[in-house]
């Protein structure tokens, strides 16, 4: 698959598997279990560069390349999940500053966030609005310079250790009583209140808060007003099928502790991976794995051709790789038997850490919502005119 990618892009991917290899997975095992983004791993990832394809050249990146996102979450997933967290954190946090920031709204952050100097986070999800971003209530009400910005918002990713995020609120109008729109939040600013830090089964940093009279100027509104919900929409479908990147990591991980446990593991006289069942589950998990990593990389492909069907190839990808992942996974749980199930197992972590990722940036069934209402567009775009 990677040999038919650009030699750059081939390039840049060995970079990333060097670091993986000789830094990241050192400082995984030193870290452990992590529930915020300890200083070691966040100037671990400032000092990689591994932030530049999440930002233009122009504002301290190496250029935005959906391939290149998805390059590196594949390859940071399977060693340390709060890697790739903290690393999709800044691009959600990050591109909507790309797509709608002004000029200085530009160059005040994205330098920062390219190098690393600051983390950011996407805080749209609500206790009342999961699935359903119409029913979001926090509200931002217009006092003149500024807004001040009342409600709460719950499993926001890095909202214990990032320094700012973009934050979406209601706007009413007469005209628009639902508009949504989106700011630029600083962690200083007075009423960002992380009052629960939300425990998981996996290493995550996840939090609620609860946002009371937070006073945002209003050069920090992102876009124009009622532009919030665009936005969202147009990060999400940047970032998503990278979420699929990530699940065809930790399940190539998982494949790979699996071979090397079943030639190792003898029973009846014979390593496991002699019997015709382990191979059967290795060779459906390598066949799930390399269908996923396609869908992945067409998507991104697509997305960097800003090709229409983008949209559809990004929850087709995102939906595939993380329930076949997660299938992958509980695979290898099986192949490496009792000690698949131990604590501190690497399979054991990964049949944790890859529950989460059939849930966020889009449940399953709400992918299959995106994937059918994509299709029926084509249909009726395609449909002859009726007389
Ligand atoms: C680890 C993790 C990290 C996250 N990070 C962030 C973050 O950084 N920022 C952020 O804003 N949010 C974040 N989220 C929130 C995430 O996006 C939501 O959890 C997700 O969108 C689902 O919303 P919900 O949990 O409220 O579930 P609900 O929307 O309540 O869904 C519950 C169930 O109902 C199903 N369902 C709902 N509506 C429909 C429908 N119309 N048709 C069929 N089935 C439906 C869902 O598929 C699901 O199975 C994170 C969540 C997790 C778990």
């Amino acid at each position: 698959m990677f040999t038919l990618l650009p030699l750059e892009d081939q390039e840049f991917k060995e970079r990333c598997l060097q670091y993986a290899r000789s830094v990241l997975a050192p400082l995984a095992k030193q870290l452990g279990d992590v529930n915020d983004v300890p200083e070691a791993l966040r100037a671990s990832l400032a000092d990689s560069d591994i932030y530049g394809p999440l930002f233009p050249k122009a504002y301290g990146g190496t250029g935005l390349s959906a391939v290149r996102i998805c390059l590196v979450r594949e390859t940071i997933a399977g060693i340390y999940a709060p890697a790739d967290t903290t690393f999709a954190m800044q691009g959600l946090g990050g591109y909507p500053i790309v797509l709608a920031g002004s000029e200085s709204q530009k160059a005040r952050y994205l330098p920062e966030l390219a190098a690393g100097r600051r983390l950011s986070t996407f805080c749209l999800t609500e206790p009342e609005a999961g699935s359903d971003v119409s029913a979001l209530q926090t509200e931002a009400r217009d006092a003149g310079d500024h807004y001040v910005i009342n409600g709460r918002k719950r499993f926001i990713s890095n909202g214990y250790s990032a320094d700012m995020g973009v934050l979406f609120a209601r706007t009413p109008t007469s005209e628009n009583p639902m508009a949504l729109s989106a700011f630029i939040v600083e962690k200083d600013m007075t009423g960002w209140n992380v009052d629960w830090r939300i425990e998981l089964m996996a290493s995550h940093d996840i939090v609620e808060f609860e946002i009371k009279d937070l006073h945002v100027p209003k050069e920090n509104l992102l876009g124009p007003p009622g532009a919030g919900f665009k936005l969202a929409m147009q990060t999400l479908d940047l970032m998503r099928m990278s979420v699929g990147a990530a699940a065809v990591g930790m399940a190539q991980t998982a494949l790979d502790e699996s071979m090397r446990y079943a030639r190792k593991r003898v029973q009846f006289g014979r390593p496991i991976v002699d019997y015709q069942s382990t191979g059967f589950k290795l060779a459906d998990m390598v066949t799930e794995i390399q269908a996923a990593r396609s869908l992945v990389y067409l998507a991104a492909i697509k997305k960097d051709r800003a090709d229409p069907s983008a949209t559809l190839h990004s929850s087709i990808a995102k939906m595939y790789a993380t329930e076949a992942a997660f299938r992958c996974i509980d695979q290898a749980v099986q192949i490496h038997g009792g000690m698949g199930v131990v604590k501190g197992a690497t399979v054991e972590r990964l049949y944790r850490e890859i529950r989460p990722l059939r849930v966020y940036e889009g449940t399953t069934e709400i992918q299959k919502l995106i994937i059918a209402n994509q299709l029926l567009k084509e249909a009726k775009k395609n449909e002859p005119l009726t007389p």
